[in-house]
This record gives structure tokens, sequence and C-alpha cells, in this order.
């Protein structure tokens, strides 16, 4: 028996990172999943791997932040499965910049796919959950969901605004059925933290080692985090397991966030 028998839930941004490992861990877990990214061709792939083994996936071209590949992307998920009861908004951008220096085209796009791309998903996706009888919403939101980070202003503020919606989803949605949580990771090994990892000219392995250097001093647990303990975490509250869990913010971040040290 997995955890997600006769589920099938729809993850964004499922093409690579904390996504790819949702999406893994979940059809392991006996959903059927719609992979939606803008990377098709990796999503195609992955769909393909996970329908020859034991799961069944499709994959949907979805730019989060347009209403029109929402709708499209619900239809293609009906048709292949018949329903969706869950949905991982998990798609996101990071770009640094200090606010006072950050252009507003550059401020509106991030807004557009991890703000609005979660409200849609929300309002596009909960009335279908609802249909199916009722299911579970998961938001990605992040360690600066609940704290502030200097150089990722625009990208703090999505993530606060993430941690927002959810409690309202949450308070909305609960007489249909839904549950709605968030996941808030620290600092998490993907392409997102370690850019080195899409670019063919880079020493991963520097790369790797600094990253590790780095959460070594900052992190109280002493290193990175792995994206399929992420997973893990939305596993958790995609399932029956969290049954009496909604409207909360989850900190994933190896201690970070606890406080800090004088030693
Ligand atoms: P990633 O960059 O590897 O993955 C992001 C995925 O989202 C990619 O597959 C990308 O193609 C997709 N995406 C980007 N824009 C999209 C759009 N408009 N529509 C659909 N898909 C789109 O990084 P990741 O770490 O796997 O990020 C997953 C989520 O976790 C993001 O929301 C990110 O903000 C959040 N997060 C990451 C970290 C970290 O340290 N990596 C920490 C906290 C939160």
């Amino acid at each position: 028996m997995g955890k997600l028998d006769g589920r099938v839930v729809l993850i964004t941004g499922a093409a690579r990172g904390q996504g790819e490992r949702e999406a893994r861990l979940f059809a392991g877990e006996g959903a059927r999943v719609v992979l939606a990214d803008v990377l098709d061709a990796q999503g195609e792939a992955l769909a393909k791997e996970l329908t020859a083994g034991e799961g069944r996936a499709v994959y949907v071209h979805l730019d989060v932040g347009r209403e029109e590949d929402w709708a499209a992307a619900v239809t293609s998920a009906k048709n292949a499965f018949g329903k969706i009861d869950g949905l991982v908004n998990n798609a996101g951008i990071l770009r640094f910049n200090e606010l006072t220096s950050t252009p507003l085209a550059e401020f509106q796009q991030i807004v557009q796919v991890n703000q609005v791309g979660a409200f849609l998903g929300i309002k596009t996706v909960a009335p279908e959950i609802a249909a199916a009888g009722g299911g579970t919403i998961v938001n990605t939101a992040s360690y600066t969901g609940v704290t502030g980070m200097a150089y990722v202003g625009a990208y703090t503020a999505t993530k606060h605004a993430i941690v927002g919606l959810t409690r309202v989803a949450a308070l909305e949605l609960a007489a249909k059925g839904i549950r709605v949580n968030a996941v808030c990771p620290g600092a998490i090994d993907t392409a997102m933290s370690n850019p080195a990892q899409l670019d063919p000219e880079a020493d991963t392995e520097a790369a790797a080692q600094a990253l590790d250097e780095l959460y070594r001093k900052l992190v109280p647990l002493g290193r990175v985090g792995r994206p399929e303990e992420v997973a893990a975490l939305a596993l958790f509250l995609s399932c029956e397991d969290s049954s009496y869990i909604t409207g909360q913010p989850f900190v994933i971040d190896g201690g970070w966030l606890a406080g800090v040290s004088v030693l």
C-alpha cells in the first residue's frame, strides 16, 4: 500500500530539483502524477521514465503565471486520469538584487511566477479537488517566507505572500475537504542555490565543496538540505499522516532559523 494510492497530484516545476524529487516520491507512493513545467524536454523525459516503471505520469507544459495554461493543464490531467485531488505549487524563480537596484520588470516577473503562479494554482485546481471529494494543496514558500534575507527582496516578498495565501486558502477550503499547507525550505542543493549544476563549464566538485563549507558554518545541522528531504515533507503534507494539519508553514532548514549562536 502506497501513501498516495488512488490519488492524482499535479506538481509544478516538476522537471528538475525539488519538484522532480516530489514527482518520483509521489509516484513511488502510488499517486498518478501530472508533471508541469516550462522545461518541456526534461519534463517529458521524466514522465516517460516514471511511466516505464511502476508509476503513471503525464507531462503538461504549464507556465504557472498564465491562467490559460492552468486551464489547459487541468483539462489534460482530467483526460489522462479523470480527476485531480492534489496540488503541489512548487515552481519558483530567484533573482539576486538590492531592493533599490531592482528593476520593476524583475520584481514583477518574480511576483508573476512565485506569487501569481501559486494563486492561479489554488484558484484553478481547488474546485477540481473539491469536485473529487477533497484532497490537499502544498505550497512551496521558503525560509524567506518567515524571515528576511538581504539581496533577495522580491523573492522574499513573494514567499511571505505564499504563507499568507496558504493560511487564507486553508480557512476557505477546509469545508470542502481540502487541507492547505506550506513548506519553507532553507538552502537546498538544487540548481537554484547551486547554479553550477546547470553550467557545463563549471567545476561542479569545487562548487559543491564551496556550498558545503558555507552551510557547515551557517546551518546548525552543518550542511545544505537535499531535495528528497523536502519531498518527504511534501509527501507527509499530501497524505493521511497529516490529516489534522492545515494552514501551517513548515520550516525545513537544518535549524538555520532556530536562532543565533555566540560561539
Ligand atoms: P530549481 O530551479 O531547480 O527548480 C525550479 C523549477 O521551477 C524548474 O524546473 C523550473 O523550470 C520551474 N519553473 C520556473 N519558472 C516556471 C514557470 N513560470 N512555470 C512553471 N515552472 C517554472 O529550484 P528548486 O530548488 O527545485 O525550487 C523549487 C521551489 O523551492 C521553488 O519555489 C523555490 O523558490 C523553492 N525554494 C528553493 C530553495 C533552494 O535553496 N533551492 C529554498 C527555498 C525554497
